[in-house]
């Protein structure tokens, strides 16, 4: 195959966000748009997604392309994530990037999702082999290089940290998503609550820690004894420090020189303040994936499938099935071997 323009498509759906990317292979973003779903009220409802998806995937394609002054017959790989993340919101971007992959006759490549938010934060900070905190609205993941693949250190064992900030700012009736207003409220105070802890060995529980923030704002002391201000911080400070413990802890035992943090919460500036605390601590450097790149982005995908397809080429189509529970420990990662 002839790459005459370098040029890849990458396309990110697997939750709330239909967002396309193009990327040189030397790793220029050329342009990136994003559609996300947010919800009138209550969570991400993958049918409500699936139809917004569906109604403007192609206009997405189109703006991007236009974005990056290019035609779409000049794109030569196309990059799309296959797991893990919402059935039917995957399929779409399995379809459309199959379809187009035809269509212009040129390679394809199936990303996992986790895997490009590392990839697209190693390159961007120039960070080389980075123990990583992954904190978004689907995952929660410590995760580090070592034997041929990128190994789970410590992980949620029910709900994410994003998920909990976000259903917990639902039920005060902040609009989805919550994590930059509670982020503000919790700024407001400095009064800690007793909240649930949960470090199970390296795993992280905060389904525990949602119910009883949420019977703080049930009580009759609510707003006579505490306030919002108050819960927000507490949840805060409770579910980040579990975040730096497991963090910390990875980092004692990978022996890894630096700490990259990404996903959408990276944007928290206190839980930025506590990782960087750890980081020198252990003299170790500190990273924040540059945020237009931390959440969930097309652009991330395409330098993932670029990554791959120099290492060793494109996927077969029937390697192309999505993937909706794929961990990024099963993978192995030949362009770092
Ligand atoms: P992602 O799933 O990676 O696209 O990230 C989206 C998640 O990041 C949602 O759960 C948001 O509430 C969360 N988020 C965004 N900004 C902040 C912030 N400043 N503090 C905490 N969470 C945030
Ligand atoms: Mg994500």
């Amino acid at each position: 195959m002839n790459l005459k323009n370098n040029l890849t498509l990458g396309i990110e759906s697997t939750a709330h966000t239909w967002s396309v990317g193009i990327v040189e292979f030397s790793g220029k973003v050329l342009s990136l748009v994003n559609d996300m779903f947010i919800p009138e009220k209550g969570g991400i409802h993958p049918i409500l997604v699936k139809e917004q998806h569906l109604s403007n995937f192609m206009q997405i394609i189109n703006k991007a392309l236009d974005d990056a002054s290019i035609s779409i017959k000049e794109i030569d790989l196309i990059a799309f994530s296959k797991s893990p993340g919402l059935g039917p919101i995957l399929k779409i971007g399995a379809h459309v990037a199959r379809m187009l992959s035809q269509l212009l006759g040129i390679p394809i490549v199936a990303v996992n999702h986790c895997i490009a938010h590392i990839e697209i934060g190693r390159f961007l900070s120039k960070i080389e082999d980075p123990l990583t905190l992954y904190v978004s609205g689907g995952n929660t993941i410590v995760s580090a290089y070592e034997s041929g693949r990128y190994q789970i250190f410590g992980e949620t064992l029910d709900i994410p940290i994003g998920n909990l900030i976000d259903s917990f700012a639902r039920d005060v009736g902040i609009p989805h998503p919550g994590g930059p207003k509670v982020e503000a409220l919790a700024r407001e105070s400095d009064n800690y609550l007793h909240l649930p802890y949960v470090v199970k060995g390296m795993d992280l529980s905060f389904s525990g820690l949602y119910s009883a923030a949420k019977r703080l704002i049930e009580s009759k002391d609510y707003e006579n004894k505490y306030t919002l201000y108050d819960v927000a911080n507490s949840l805060q400070e409770t579910a980040f420090a579990m975040l730096t413990e497991v963090t910390e802890r990875a980092l004692a035992h990978t022996g890894k020189s630096e700490i990259l943090l990404t996903g959408g919460v990276a944007a928290n500036k206190r839980l930025q303040e506590m990782i960087k605390y750890i980081s020198r601590e252990h003299a170790v450097r500190f990273e924040v994936v540059p945020l237009k790149y931390a959440g969930d982005n097309g652009a991330m995908i395409a330098w993932t499938g670029i990554l791959r397809y120099k290492s060793i080429g494109g996927n077969n189509i029937s390697e192309t099935q999505i993937n909706p529970k794929e961990r990024m420990d099963q993978i192995t990662i030949p362009w770092r071997s």
